[in-house]
């Protein structure tokens, strides 16, 4: 019997950088990371709880010499700013909409929420659910809790939410406080689910857990196929779980000539959508960077087979997972007349759109696979893309399943993107990876870097609702949202004469927005004594040779 890669035997979950060998800085470009990800060597190895950071084929196996992985990641010396797993937690496992999730923390670690309570009412809105509030409590714990304990007071809370919320489950996220001080969550969730008969299920989402925060997807997404999904289901024949985020229900009217009905997971969930996730007939991802784990724990472990195709974005891509689909539920005679009638009904549009887009440069800054897709669709499009920022990479998915290799599949169905960027939304960085490739338009997730955009005269795309691009249909809708994007271009280089950029002339000048990982000393070097920030500036500004090039990092 193979051996199973997702361990649900114990409660927490490996690292992605443990158990995917994810990434975090990088520059380079697609064919050079496709090539030192090695995604089929790592995908062979089939190992639960160890990592594939290392995958066999790597330089000096034969010879003896230690291994090196030829995925280097840059070494940067600090983060400007990043999310956190617990972070993650929140948003997936308190926007469920009958369970309550209890954040084992000091409040401050709950400081996203108000934000994650509007993604949610969004995303209900959009699926036509009851808008409600996000489902979550804080231990909110204090100086004492963190010298004497803090398991009464999980205790109590979970009492209280139950009480007050009558909810179908609780979810128990630990944060790096906790951790520190060694809470207990596997013993005194199990206490409580004796005492209150309903799951109370352990999240292990400490934030330096993981250098990224999608190991709270992973997380969130074990503790509900441990604790919560049908033990022994009863097959839906015509049941596929989309595990996804908030949006729109794109899924159903593209699944329909298959016969098919979309379980959406985990976001917006009910307690009993996520119970009949093992009761699918299959399991498929918009995106393989949050659904992978999921869908692979839903194979291993319930014999629910996971789509083995890249995303459903762009032409290519739409088309492979289809067939796909088709194939895992018996559908396959009538899918190929299906594709093409549906290539043949969006001809005539995309033709259009081709035309008034040719010429014209896109940049994608998104999560990993997410990016991959949209790169497809712009250039299905025929936009042209020679720059990409992706907040972490993973070199193999859960399943190591040929077919879900993303990057390899953009690049060899669409083309080199020279340059290729991991880095995990780093201001400091964004304005000159941005000018390297000086685009017309971005299409961004975590929006909060799009006002630097801004400042450089670029529009930018948010994609608030990741299935907006989704199939045949959403390469239409996204070619038409380009063109009303590209109508503020001008507006966009009216806005930069008039705005400042916050960097140093010194560090605009760099080239390469990785020399901190590659000269980290300069962090150590001091300004002359006596030369003040002040004057540092007027100097800077006027080109004095009097300033020395250490200064000049000051300015
Ligand atoms: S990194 Fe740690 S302290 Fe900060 S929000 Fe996340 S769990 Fe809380």
């Amino acid at each position: 019997m193979a051996k199973k890669r997702i361990n649900l035997k114990i409660s927490s979950v490996d690292n992605r950088e443990m158990r995917l060998g994810t990434i975090t800085s990088w520059d380079g470009s697609a064919s050079e990371l496709v090539e030192a990800s090695r995604y089929e060597a790592r995908g062979r190895k089939k190992t639960a709880g160890k990592g594939r950071g290392d995958c066999s084929g790597c330089q000096g196996s034969d010879s003896g010499e230690r291994k090196v992985c030829r995925l280097q990641e840059l070494k940067m010396p600090f983060n400007q700013q990043t999310m956190c797993s617990h972070a993650i937690v929140a948003c997936q496992l308190g926007n469920l909409t009958d369970c309550i999730l209890v954040e084992h923390s000091p409040i401050g670690c709950s400081a996203s929420n108000p934000r994650f309570n509007q993604g949610f009412k969004i995303g209900l809105a959009r699926r036509g659910k009851p808008i409600q509030s996000l489902q979550v409590c804080s231990t909110n714990l204090k100086e004492n809790d963190m010298v004497f304990g803090a398991s009464d007071r999980l205790r109590q809370t979970i009492r209280d939410a139950h009480e007050r919320f009558t909810p179908k489950a609780i979810f128990v996220s630990m944060s790096c406080s906790t951790a520190i001080i060694g809470e207990d969550l596997d013993s005194v969730t199990a206490e409580m689910e004796a005492e209150i008969k309903i799951p109370v299920v352990p999240v292990y989402c400490e934030g330096f857990r993981s250098k990224h925060w999608s190991t709270g997807f992973d997380a969130s997404q074990h503790g509900v196929v441990r604790q919560i999904v049908n033990k022994k289901p009863k097959k839906q024949n015509d049941l596929i779980n989309i595990v996804n985020l908030w949006g729109t229900d794109y899924f159903t009217p593209m699944l329909k000539p298959l016969g098919l009905r979309v379980n959406y997971l985990i976001d917006m969930a009910s307690f009993d959508e996520m119970r009949q996730a093992s009761e699918a007939a299959a399991t498929a991802a918009f995106c393989h960077t949050l659904g992978s784990y999921m869908a692979t724990a839903l194979e291993e472990h319930y014999g629910v087979p996971q789509i083995d195709a890249p995303q459903p974005f762009g032409l290519a891509g739409t088309d492979d997972w289809l067939r796909a689909v088709a194939k895992t539920v018996g559908k396959g005679d009538m899918i190929e007349e299906h594709i093409e009638s549906e290539h043949r009904r969006i001809a005539p549009k995309l033709a259009e759109l081709r035309k008034k887009l040719s010429g014209v440069k896109g940049f994608v800054s998104t999560g990993s696979s997410y990016a991959h897709a949209m790169i497809s669709v712009i250039r299905d499009l025929g936009v042209t893309v020679d720059g990409s920022i992706v907040f972490h990479h993973d070199p193999v998915y859960d399943a190591g399943h040929e077919n879900q290799d993303t990057l390899g599949h953009l690049v060899k169905h669409t083309g080199e993107v020279k340059n290729f960027t991991v880095s995990q939304t780093q201001p400091f960085q964004f304005i000159g990876l941005l000018r390297r490739v000086n685009p017309d338009f971005i299409i961004i997730r975590h929006n909060g870097l799009a006002p630097l955009a801004a400042r450089l005269g670029i529009p930018s795309f948010p994609m608030g609702d990741e299935h907006f691009p989704l199939g045949y249909d959403g390469l239409i809708r996204t070619g038409e949202a380009l063109l009303g994007i590209m109508a503020k271009k001008k507006f966009g280089e009216v806005l930069k004469r008039h705005a400042e950029i916050p960097y140093t002339d010194w560090w605009l000048s760099q080239e390469d927005q990785f020399i901190l990982a590659r000269h980290p000393e300069i962090l150590d070097e001091e300004p002359d004594a006596g030369v003040t920030t002040e004057n540092l500036v007027e100097l800077g500004a006027d080109g004095s040779s009097k300033i020395s090039e250490a200064n000049l990092r000051y300015a």
